[in-house]
C-alpha cells in the first residue's frame, strides 16, 4: 500500500500529493531478460504472452529535470505489448541497451526487465525542476512519442529525430504500471468527459491515424473521398473510420464479423465488407499471389461505392499489401504504418507505376499531431473503441485476446482506479456527446 497511490485514488489536492512520498518501487507489467529466447522455434501465433509478461514490484528511477512521475489510473493494450510479449520481431531489450548507452539518463533504461505499455491516463505526481507546464495533480493522457527535443533532426516534425523512440516499447518504464516515467513533452490534457479507461486507449492509435489521414505528413483525406480501412473495427481502424467521417470522406471498412460490421455501422461507417465472409485468398500459397482475387476485392468495393478508392489504410501487411496497391485509385495512395502479417512485402509494381500511385510510409505522430488528436477527443468529435476492461493483474490475458485477434477496437487495463466509470469530471460534454455513442464497443464486444 502507498500514501502517495492512495492520495491519488482519493483525489487529494496537490500539496497533499506532493507531501505524499514517492514509493521507492511500484507494480509494473515486465517481460524478463532471461526469458527472451523462451519461444525460439514456436511459431508466432502459438508464442503465449500469458507466459511471458509478469506482474512485478520494479524500482523507480531517478527522475529527470524535464520528466514527471504520474500515478496511472489506466492504460491499454497495443499491438506492441504483443510484439514486446512474443520477443517479436525483435527482442525490445535491444533497444533499451541502445537507449543504455547514449547518456546518463539513458542508461536508466537499460534493465533485466522491460516495464512496458505505450498508453495511459492518470495525475501528475512529480514533475521535474525544468518542467514548466505541468504540476503535480494535473489530469493527463500521455502519447508514445519519445524524443529528445535538444536534437536539431527533430526539429521540424519530431517523428524526424534521430533518437525518436516509442514509450514503454523502445524505452523502459512504460504505462502498464501503478507509477510511469514519461518526458513532460508527452503529456497531453485527459478529456474530462471520460472515465479513466475511456481516456487511457486512445493516444498511440488515435494519433497514429490522424497522421495517416489527417496531417498533411500523411494522406490527408479530402471531402469526397473513398478510404478502404483495413481492420477497420481495431485499434487504429476505428480511429481511421471517425477522422475519415470527420473529414468529408466516404470510409469502406473490411473486417471480419458480423458483429464488427454491427459496431461499424453504429459507428456510422456505411460500407462495410465481410472479409471472412467474402473469403479472399490473396495467396494462392506461400509464395504466388491470386490477381482474379485483387480484382474480386476491386469490383466488391465498386460495387458499394461506385468507384476505386482514393486511398487504402494499409497495416496487415503481406497478406494484404499486394490487393491494396492494386485497388487503389489511379494516383491513389496506399498509406502504411505496420505489416502485421509480415513485413516483406510483395505487389505488382506495374499496378503502382503505370497508375502513378503512391505508397506513403508513416509512423507514430510528432507532438503537434498528437495534440490535435486528443483536441478531437476532447472535443468529442471522436469517442474511445473502448470495447474491454482488464485490472493489472490479468494483462496477460487481454494480451492473448489481441494477438488472437479476439477482441474489437481498445481493451483497458485498470491501474491504479480502484474500478471502472471514475474519473468523470465533465458530465455535460459527455451528455452532449452522448452515453450511446460513448459505448458503442462495449456493448458490441458483450453482445458479440
Ligand atoms: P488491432 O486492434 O489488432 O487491429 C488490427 C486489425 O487488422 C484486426 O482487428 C483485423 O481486423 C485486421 N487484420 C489482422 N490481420 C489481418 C490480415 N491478415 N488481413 C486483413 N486484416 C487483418 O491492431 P491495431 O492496434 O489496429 O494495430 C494494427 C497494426 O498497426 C499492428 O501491426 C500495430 O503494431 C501497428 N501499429 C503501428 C503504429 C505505428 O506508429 N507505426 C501505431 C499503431 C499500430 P479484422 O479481423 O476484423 O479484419
Amino acid at each position: 500500500m502507498s500514501e502517495l497511490l492512495d492520495a491519488v485514488r482519493a483525489g487529494a489536492s496537490p500539496d497533499v500529493l506532493a507531501a505524499a512520498p514517492l514509493p521507492a518501487t511500484s507494480r509494473g507489467i515486465v517481460v524478463r531478460r532471461e526469458d527472451q529466447h523462451m519461444f525460439d522455434g514456436v511459431a508466432s501465433h502459438d508464442k503465449d504472452p500469458r507466459a511471458s509478461l509478469h506482474l512485478e514490484e520494479f524500482e523507480l528511477p531517478e527522475m529527470a529535470p524535464d520528466e514527471v512521475f504520474v500515478a496511472v489510473m489506466a492504460s491499454s493494450i497495443n499491438f506492441n505489448t504483443v510484439w514486446t510479449s512474443i520477443f517479436e520481431p525483435l527482442s525490445t531489450f535491444g533497444f533499451l541497451d541502445r537507449l543504455g548507452r547514449e547518456s546518463y539518463w539513458g542508461a536508466r533504461h537499460a534493465r533485466d526487465y522491460h516495464v512496458l505499455g505505450s498508453d495511459a491516463a492518470g495525475v501528475v505526481v512529480r514533475a521535474g525542476s525544468a518542467v514548466r507546464n505541468w504540476k503535480v495533480g494535473d489530469e493527463v493522457t500521455i502519447h508514445c512519442n519519445h524524443v529528445d527535443d535538444q536534437d536539431p533532426s527533430g526539429h521540424d516534425d519530431s517523428m524526424l529525430a534521430a533518437n525518436q523512440r516509442i514509450w514503454g516499447f523502445e524505452t523502459n518504464f512504460g504505462g502498464l504500471a501503478d507509477i510511469t516515467l514519461v518526458k513532460a513533452n508527452q503529456l497531453m490534457p485527459k478529456p474530462k468527459h471520460l472515465t479513466w479507461e475511456e481516456a487511457a486507449v486512445n493516444a498511440l492509435t488515435n494519433s497514429t491515424s490522424y497522421r495517416m489521414l489527417v496531417s498533411r505528413n500523411g494522406a490527408p483525406v479530402t471531402q469526397g473521398d473513398k478510404v478502404l480501412i483495413w481492420g477497420a473495427s481495431g485499434g487504429i481502424g476505428s480511429f481511421a473510420v471517425q477522422h475519415v467521417l470527420n473529414s468529408g470522406g466516404i470510409p469502406i471498412g473490411v473486417v471480419s464479423s458480423a458483429s464488427k460490421v454491427a459496431t461499424l455501422r453504429e459507428l456510422g461507417c456505411e460500407y462495410v465488407i465481410d472479409r471472412r465472409e467474402k473469403d479472399y485468398r490473396f495467396w494462392k500459397d506461400e509464395h504466388t499471389q491470386d490477381e482474379s482475387e485483387w480484382r474480386r476485392l476491386g469490383k466488391d468495393i465498386r460495387a458499394l461505392v461506385g468507384e476505386d478508392p482514393d486511398i487504402v489504410f494499409e497495416h496487415p501487411g503481406r497478406s494484404t499489401m499486394g490487393a491494396s496497391v492494386f485497388v487503389a485509385k489511379r494516383a491513389g495512395t496506399i498509406v502504411t504504418c505496420a505489416a502485421t502479417s509480415g513485413y516483406m512485402i510483395e505487389y505488382d509494381n506495374r499496378h503502382l507505376w503505370m497508375k502513378l500511385k503512391t505508397i506513403k510510409g508513416t509512423h507514430f505522430a510528432n507532438y503537434r499531431e498528437a495534440w490535435a488528436a486528443n483536441q478531437t477527443l476532447i472535443d468529442g468529435k471522436v469517442v474511445p473503441p473502448l470495447s474491454a476492461v482488464f485490472p493489472l493483474e490479468q494483462t496477460g490475458e487481454a494480451t492473448y485476446e489481441m494477438h488472437h485477434n479476439r477482441h474489437e477496437g481498445k481493451i483497458g487495463i485498470l491501474c491504479v482506479a480502484e474500478r471502472e466509470g471514475l474519473g468523470i469530471s465533465d458530465p455535460e460534454t459527455r451528455a452532449r456527446v452522448g452515453e450511446e455513442r460513448l459505448t458503442i464497443f462495449r456493448r458490441h464486444d458483450r453482445e458479440g
